[in-house]
């Protein structure tokens, strides 16, 4: 990515917002900044990183993603450690915590170098949260950036993890609901999507129509969408249940549970039987097992859809909820975490609880097609409002700048246009 591209970013956002961005990167440059994760691919953490790390490359600020090598029982352990952050009641053993800070201590030799040298590390959720214990002499401030929903976690758990995250100069929480007292500054950054990637741009129709046939799905026959990894916390049984109450009235329904994997979720391939078991049977549900990366394909489905549910028991934030508001779409959604921030009851959607309230609007929008689109617009203007990635960036950069800057009470930046820059 280079100027040029971020200057597309003009025609979505206007001008003034973009011009923003040069201006908070321009006392940036000379920093070093390192994202830290435990995967490249599958779940929100890698849909960001993937474009706002070369976004951030493009504002000229010398920035790396590092992934974290681990065991499955690394990723057994920390999806474990994930759970329990969302409420679970999960013990970690012994052994657990000798196979997370042995993973921990080995990928902290890996990325000596890299870390040791930055100016500003951002250390994505659980899996990677130990490295920072082997940093005694760290030059750049550190920054824990939580994606899930800590606001209940089981205690034992989250106390060994605080040993951790007590190290760290700030931590970043994707809605103030999520965050707990902590000894170092504390920000609330939702996360955002690129209206320009693959997984959003605008498609030419005859791309989204080739889904149908890619799938085998009927053209004249209602799509109810929920795109998701196979994880109990997504609720894809719920959704089962909730287009099984439709079908008693609307027999010309379909469902599409279209799902990835993520290299650091064990538990995907039992979620996954799980759900196949449970739509056995009926030709009606298509449980589409996507590759790692197939953005236009979700897109494409997400347009071809005519309801989309994201009827999460617990989740972070939700990014296909943006995803999907963003292509002027409504959203059913569970009523919890980031869900709730975007899909405002009445106006982008519906939250619901249950099975039977999720089916109660499916056929709300199906009897109201004129209140869907209405719905639909106001939403895409929301995420537009809310929830670009540019707005993510400038607020990652505001932070970067006010970390860096802690002595001063008062923070002056220079005007700078892009093209004295480039
Ligand atoms: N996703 C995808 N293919 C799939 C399932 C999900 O590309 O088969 C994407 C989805 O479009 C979204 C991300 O993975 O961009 C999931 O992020 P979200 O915040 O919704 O949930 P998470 O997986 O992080 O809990």
């Amino acid at each position: 990515m280079n100027n040029d591209a971020l200057e597309q970013y003009k025609k979505i956002t206007g001008p003034e917002k973009i011009d923003q961005l040069y201006q908070l990167a321009d006392p940036l440059k000379k920093m070093k900044l390192v994202h830290v994760n435990s995967t490249a691919m599958g779940g929100g953490v890698a849909e960001i990183l993937t474009k706002l790390v070369p976004m951030t490359k493009a504002l000229g600020i010398d920035t790396s993603w590092e992934v974290i090598q681990g065991t499955l029982e690394f990723f057994q352990c920390t999806k474990g450690m994930h759970n329990a952050i969302q409420g679970m009641k999960h013990f970690l053993s012994p052994t657990d915590i000798k196979v997370y800070e042995e993973v921990n201590r080995l990928n902290a030799e890996k990325l000596r170098d890299v870390l040791e040298s930055a100016d500003i590390v951002v250390i994505h959720d659980p899996q990677p949260l130990a490295l920072i214990k082997h940093f005694p002499n760290r030059k750049g401030k550190w920054i824990w950036r939580c994606h899930i929903d800590a606001s209940r976690p089981f205690r034992p758990v989250w106390k060994y993890l605080r040993t951790f995250i007590e190290r760290y100069d700030a931590s970043i929480f994707s809605l103030a609901e999520f965050t707990h007292p902590l000894p170092h500054p504390m920000f609330v950054i939702p996360p955002s999507i690129d209206p320009l990637s693959e997984k959003n741009m605008d498609l030419d129709p005859k791309e989204v129509e080739k889904v149908y046939d890619i799938f085998n799905l009927d053209r004249e026959r209602p799509i109810i969408l929920q795109v998701s990894r196979f994880d109990r916390f997504k609720d894809p049984l719920g959704v089962i249940e909730a287009y099984r109450f439709v079908k008693k009235f609307n027999s010309e329904m379909q469902l599409v549970l279209a799902g990835n994997s993520a290299s650091d979720d064990p538990e995907g391939d039992i979620v996954l039987k799980e759900v196949q078991d449970a739509a056995r049977g009926d030709p009606g549900i298509h449980i589409l097992l996507m590759p790692g990366d197939a953005p236009r394909t979700i897109n494409a489905l997400q347009r071809v859809a005519d309801i989309v549910l994201q009827k999460s028991i617990k989740e972070g934030f939700g990014l296909t909820v943006t995803e999907t508001l963003w292509k002027s779409k409504p959203v059913i959604g569970g009523n919890t975490g980031g869900i709730r921030m975007q899909v405002i009851h009445g106006e982008t959607g519906f939250v619901v609880n249950t099975p039977e309230g999720a089916a109660y609007r499916i056929r709300y929008f199906l009897q109201h097609p004129e209140k869907s689109m209405e719905m639909g617009e106001k939403g895409k203007e929301f995420v537009r409002e809310k929830f670009l990635i540019t707005r993510q960036l400038r607020e990652y950069l505001t932070l970067m700048y006010s970390l860096i800057s802690s002595k001063t009470d008062r923070i002056e930046l220079p005007m700078v246009k892009h093209d004295e820059l480039a």
